[in-house]
């Protein structure tokens, strides 16, 4: 075994050193003082996060995080662009998946072709194309319908239906 797949196996090793998948390992880190230290090191690590206890919320923790929630209820739904950035920036799974990608191609062609109808009505704007690109952007009914169809249907179509052969 070489140090990169040792490092690699190290957490395993610490965590269940009788494991017999873990015996190259073991081997290897009785013969290089290297990978030997770094075991040690991260021993050193998980000893101290089990003296680590987590510290008790403040008094008034559930009444501001009440008052938190009571404004997000309240305060003006975001627009889809915002909806789509955070999906993106938070969304766990599956953010990339090929059919997403290719609905967005979608919407953005369809965008793209009523924000170039636009500009030709319209004198040149002072802010930057971009912004001005994403405020027509975010005005386009059928850009939004399409992106809020493409969200619902994201959940419901995980599962490919097998057809049963004849
Ligand atoms: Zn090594």
């Amino acid at each position: 075994m070489i140090c990169r797949d040792c490092k690699s196996v190290l957490p395993d090793l610490l965590l269940d050193p009788a494991s017999p998948s873990n015996t190259a390992a073991q081997a290897h880190v009785d013969s290089c003082s290297e990978c030997r230290a770094e075991l040690n090191e991260l021993q050193a690590t998980f000893a101290l996060l089990d003296e680590w206890t987590a510290p008790e919320p403040s008094a008034y923790f559930d009444q501001k995080l009440a008052v938190r929630l009571r404004e997000e209820q309240t305060a003006s739904p975001a627009g889809w662009f915002e909806r789509l950035r955070s999906r993106l920036l938070f969304n766990t799974g599956r953010q990339f998946r090929p059919a997403f990608a290719a609905a967005l191609a979608v919407v953005l062609l369809i965008g793209g072709g009523t924000i170039a109808d636009l500009h030709m009505h319209t004198s040149a704007p002072a802010t930057s194309a971009a912004i001005t690109d994403l405020q027509v952007f975010d005005k386009n009914d059928q850009a939004l319908q399409t992106m809020d169809q493409l969200v619902q249907d994201e959940g419901s179509s995980d599962d490919p239906v097998v057809e049963p052969i004849s």
